[in-house]
């Protein structure tokens, strides 16, 4: 395989897809030396056959908003690869939604279901509806319309869908609630689904968690740990705000959030009760971030601004793709930041993670970092199949062995000569090996 030789192709077949091309060249610049010790893989075509999607679904979803108005937005589905376990991915409602973006989570959504060690495929959905400023029955409304298309291309043994921007608890709750209707049948459908109708304790919390858990691992790699460290997290949604929650519980200081518009900064820190406050505000208000410096005068709010030219020793990168520059990167690393550890999918740009390899900081890529929201996915997975429920310590204690399994395999495949690690390299080599080698088995398909 020649990758750049592939990635044209790819670009010329797939035009105007950006983020779909960008992941993909991550992966194949780091998997090439390893796929081209295998000439069965290229004689297969498989690097074909793993760039490209499955299938995918397209389709208009319809429904009436509160003025009486009949709105129409689309839907999506990337069934991206099921070579290691039934479809999984999460579904994203935000207005910035398309096919591209939905292309490069779903193939990003394989190499990190792979690594968590669990049985997954990779998938991802979604739609350019944005839940922000619609009430409550238009979401439900809107929910209810997405599923009616969405039922007849997934099941728990099929394709399970999750949460993702723009689709928490409540979102995964309506959709529940239309797939029961619409199939008489009380499944494993989705992940994050509510406590009381089979969702698993510790899943709103494993992302962000499970980010910090990783981020502790590659701490340790140079005698490190959280105590005492400052930290700028971006976002405030579910990923950020469960990673501010376990930062705090390790002793370290969180300096600033953020949301679409701006961010803030708190120079004494985001304490457990300001956390609480920016829970309340954005899980129960449906609020902005500004409002935060009305309540505690001494923080600022920048407007449009992201909070990476703030001096920190690490960020932690929880809002969405592209969101850290290059220039950003450099200001991070001539702040003297000491890891990067990425709660979003694709924060950082090309040109970012070159600053902060160039600079061997300790940087991991998402589809390492943030792959314990997909493995609690998977043990609740589980847990609906065995009818159980299984107790918050024991899904923490499973999360915790899970991501410093994944830390381990990117240590095993990403160290180079110099003692350095490449969490990049050792995450899309530990993740593409076991997928090509399903697939090899099970023939041309
Ligand atoms: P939420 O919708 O709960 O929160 C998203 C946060 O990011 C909000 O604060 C939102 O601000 C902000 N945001 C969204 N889009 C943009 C944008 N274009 N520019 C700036 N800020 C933006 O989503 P999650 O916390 O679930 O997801 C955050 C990231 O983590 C995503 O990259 C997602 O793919 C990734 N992820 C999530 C997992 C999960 O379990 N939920 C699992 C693995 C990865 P605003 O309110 O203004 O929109």
């Amino acid at each position: 395989m020649n990758a750049q030789q592939v990635l044209d192709n790819l670009k010329l077949r797939f035009p105007g897809e950006p983020e779909y091309h960008q992941a993909v060249e991550e992966v194949l610049s780091t998997i090439e030396e390893e796929y081209n010790k295998h000439p069965e893989f290229d004689k297969a075509n498989l690097i074909e056959r793993l760039c490209i999607p499955d299938r995918i679904y397209t389709f208009r979803v319809s429904w009436q908003d509160d003025s009486g108005k009949i709105q129409t937005n689309m839907g999506y589905r990337v069934q991206h690869n099921n070579a290691i376990g039934p479809y999984k991915g999460g579904i994203r409602f935000h207005a910035s939604v398309n096919l591209g973006i939905l292309k490069f989570l779903a193939f990003e959504q394989t190499f990190k279901n792979s690594l968590t060690t669990l049985p997954m495929g990779g998938a991802k959905g979604g739609s350019d509806f944005s839940p922000r400023g619609k009430s409550n029955a238009e979401v439900m409304r809107f929910c209810q319309a997405f599923m009616l298309e969405l039922t007849r291309n997934i099941g728990p043994d099929v394709d399970v869908p999750a949460g993702d921007i723009g689709v928490g608890g409540r979102e995964v709750g309506y959709m529940f609630g239309m797939y029961k209707k619409l199939t008489h049948e009380f499944s494993g459908v989705l992940t994050g689904k509510g406590r009381e109708f089979g969702g698993s304790l510790i899943r709103p919390e494993a992302t962000g968690y499970g980010n910090v858990y990783f981020l502790q691992e590659m701490l340790k790699t140079r005698g490190l740990s959280v105590e005492g460290k400052t930290v700028l997290i971006s976002g405030a949604g579910n990923v950020a705000q469960y990673t501010a929650e376990k930062v705090l519980q390790l002793g370290g200081k969180v300096l600033t959030m953020s949301d679409s518009d701006g961010y803030i900064y708190d120079p004494d820190g985001i304490d457990r009760e300001k956390l609480d406050y920016i829970m309340e505000l954005k899980n129960i208000y449906r609020g902005r971030i500004r409002e935060y410096v009305d309540h505690y005068p001494t923080a600022k709010y920048v407007a449009g601004q992201k909070p990476w030219n703030e001096k920190a020793d690490i960020a932690l990168p929880s809002a969405t793709q592209n969101e850290i520059s290059e220039e950003a990167a450099q200001a991070l690393v001539n702040n003297g930041v000491i890891a990067v550890s990425e709660g979003a999918n694709m924060p950082s740009t090309p040109g970012a993670i070159r600053v902060f390899q160039k600079a061997k900081i300790l940087y991991a890529p998402g589809k390492a970092a943030n792959a314990g929201g997909v493995s609690v996915s998977g043990l609740e997975m589980s847990q609906n199949s065995e009818r159980l429920s299984w107790t918050a310590e024991e899904v923490d204690h499973r999360l915790h062995i899970i991501m410093e399994d994944i830390h381990a395999n990117c240590l095993k495949y990403g160290t180079e000569p110099d003692g350095y690690i490449n969490y990049v390299k050792g995450a899309n080599i530990a993740g593409f090996i076991k997928v090509a080698k399903a697939m090899m088995a099970q023939g041309i398909v």
